[in-house]
């Protein structure tokens, strides 16, 4: 789907916002509603829908002496689970 909003620019010491054309804001208004409609929707915050993108997007376990670990939360990682259990992050797959 084309992205709707216009993303801010990052300048030095902040976030510049894009200057948006109201007429063509209103021209995509009931399109612009329903794909707001689809994110209220689902009940969550903005930074829920980020914390969840974060720990969907695979991680690679760390080795230490005692084995892989969890790069988020520390806890053992076991070679057969693509999770992990403890704070359900995805971990990255090795190639075979
Ligand atoms: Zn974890």
């Amino acid at each position: 789907m084309e992205r709707l909003t216009v993303p801010d620019k990052k300048i030095d010491g902040g976030l510049r916002r894009a200057i948006i054309d109201v007429r063509e804001v209103r021209k995509e208004a009931m399109t612009i509603y329903w794909e707001l409609k689809k994110y209220k929707d689902t009940g969550l915050t903005p930074e829920q829908i980020m914390e969840l993108k974060e720990r969907d997007t695979a991680k690679k376990p760390v080795q230490t002496e005692d084995g892989m670990v969890c790069p988020i939360c520390g806890s053992k990682a076991v070679p057969w689970s693509r999770f992990c259990d403890e704070c359900g992050q995805r971990w990255w797959e090795e190639e075979d």
